[in-house]
């Protein structure tokens, strides 16, 4: 058990404002209850701006994983109130989570901002915001999801339909850079199709998950239908990716985890999703209108303190536009302050945690030592909390590890090219393939790099859009499966065919 008392979301909310929620930091989500690890095992979420502990979290061993997938599985069960509510009922629960994320707005971006260490502008603005939209537009989805009718063309007469079953048990298995919109990307959808989850969120940011958790109660969502496994990668989230019980995994993170989820997955057969990292190129063309690509290249790189699996963090500038894109670049880069993540103008916060802000200082490090320069910031700020200046490496080339291995944070690469032909062939040069952006005033030349470029979105005079209705997902190692819009449900779905014999 832990030494310190467990604190509860009133406690860590109490420096801020009096809190409405008297949620259960310290606890599972199992079966509709919040309980302790079977182990009482519990451990520190901290809060990154200042390096202190938050609260203590529960931490489910392997016999916490079972009971919550054994609830999942009852909360299957074909008789079991889930499965006989109508897609309608289910479309109004969806509904009403989203309602509950609006009316929890101020405090649930609070804990995210503490969790994290993001700036409050972007998770009142941004993620909150967005988490409530994803459960909107899923609400749409159960009254919507329909087989189809096959024309048979085997001999005879025969009725030949299709029907769109939910998978079962889903286990999620999510990142800490953006918490509770991972998760709405991941249980909108699944609960949308009609499946039961267990999720588990990163360790280092549990907060919202399970103050979600105490929303679904409030919005009726049946006892076992959604589990929260708080825990460790290497314990909790391998018992979920071993356990015969889970039907399929979906998974964001890291590509090294992505690809052991794989390899354990294919020990039972369970479906796989995987969104994985990205070293997303940013190809500004000399044509551009440079200024605003000057402007959109740092949001595209230092939103969320660049610790974005779609960031531009490599900025390809073709050479004739190069002096006039880099003077504003480097220009507005320097003005970034970090600050207070719940101040309400800070626009930078603080890195997730010690050992990431180290591993990313690193790669400025490892930049110089290629032989890059490092024209803006390169320093961390401060002793207290991880904050880092944000930074622009320049002199760099495609092939050195700061413009090939994913930083995710506060780095910009830099990369001249010489032409249409080199731009493209150098962004491809790459292990990832989530999003590309493209700069140019020219109509034909962007569409054409648009095809060219091996990337799952791809950004035109734009950069770092999402919407819940387009499709999200990776090429090469960013993973496979599409998330978000209609995409997604195939993702949570198998097809049944049904034969009918209409003969004589
Ligand atoms: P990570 O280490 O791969 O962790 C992601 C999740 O997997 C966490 O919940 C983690 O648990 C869990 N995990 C770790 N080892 C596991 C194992 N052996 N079996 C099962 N689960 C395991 O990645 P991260 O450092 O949290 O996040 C950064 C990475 O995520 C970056 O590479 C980034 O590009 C990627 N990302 C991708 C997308 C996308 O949509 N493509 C979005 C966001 C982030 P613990 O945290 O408890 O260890
Ligand atoms: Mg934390």
């Amino acid at each position: 058990m832990a030494e310190t008392p467990t604190a509860t979301f009133t406690d860590i909310l109490a420096a801020i404002k009096p809190a409405k929620a008297n949620p259960k930091p310290g606890k599972l989500f199992i079966n509709g209850e919040f309980v302790d690890a079977r182990s009482g095992k519990t451990f520190a979420t901290m809060n990154p701006a200042t390096g202190e502990v938050l609260t203590n979290i529960a931490e489910a061993g392997a016999e916490d994983v079972d009971l919550a997938v054994k609830a999942a599985r009852a909360a299957f069960e074909e008789s079991s109130p889930w499965r006989k509510m109508t897609p309608r009922d289910r479309s109004r629960m969806l509904w009403k989570l989203a309602d509950l994320i609006r009316a929890n707005a101020e405090e649930l971006s609070e804990l995210e901002t503490l969790d994290t260490g993001k700036p409050i502008f972007e998770s009142s603005r941004f993620d909150i915001p967005l988490a409530a939209e994803c459960f909107e537009y899923y609400a749409g989805w159960p009254t919507k999801i329909t087989g189809e009718t096959i024309p048979n063309t085997a001999g005879g007469e025969a009725l030949v339909y299709t029907l769109r079953e939910p998978i079962g048990v889903c286990g999620q298995i999510i990142p800490w850079n953006f918490p509770l919109q991972m998760l709405a990307w991941k249980v909108a959808p699944a609960l949308a199709c009609g499946n039961t989850i267990v999720l588990k969120p990163a360790e280092q940011t549990p907060l919202t998950a399970l103050r979600f958790a105490e929303l679904t109660l409030e919005a009726g969502i049946p006892a076992g239908v959604f589990n929260v496994v708080t825990g460790f990668g290497p314990t909790t989230g391998a018992a979920m990716v071993e356990h015969p019980g889970i039907d399929k995994i979906a998974f964001t993170g890291s590509v090294e985890v992505g690809k052991e989820i794989m390899r354990t997955a294919a020990k039972t057969l369970k479906r796989v999703s995987l969104e994985l990292g990205g070293k997303s190129p940013n190809l500004v063309f000399a044509d551009a209108d440079l200024d605003t690509a000057a402007k959109y290249a740092l949001g595209g790189i230092f939103f969320n303190q660049g610790e974005m699996c779609t960031a531009g963090s490599r900025i390809f500038v073709e050479e004739k536009g190069y002096d006039e894109f880099m003077s504003v670049l480097r220009g507005r880069a320097a003005k970034m302050v970090a600050g207070d993540p719940l101040h309400p103008k800070t626009r930078l916060g603080a890195l997730i945690s010690a050992e990431h802000l180290e591993r990313v200082m690193s790669y400025v490090a490892i930049g110089r030592g290629e032989g890059a320069s490092v024209a803006v910031g390169g320093e961390r700020i401060g002793s207290r909390g991880y904050f880092m200046q944000p930074t622009v490496l320049e002199g760099v080339t495609n092939s050195m590890r700061v413009a090939q291995e994913e930083i995710f944070g506060p780095v910009a690469s830099v990369i001249k090219f010489a032409d249409l032909e080199e731009g493209v062939r150098e962004a491809n040069n790459s292990e990832f393939g989530l999003a590309a952006a493209i700069w140019t005033r020219d109509i034909k030349k962007a569409h054409r790099v648009a095809r060219s470029v091996k990337a799952g979105t791809v950004w035109i005079n734009t950069i770092s859009t999402t919407d819940n209705a387009a499709p999200f997902g990776g090429y090469k190692s960013s993973g496979f499966g599409r998330e978000l819009g209609r995409a997604a449900i195939d993702l949570y779905t198998e097809t049944k065919t049904v034969w009918v014999d209409l003969n004589g």
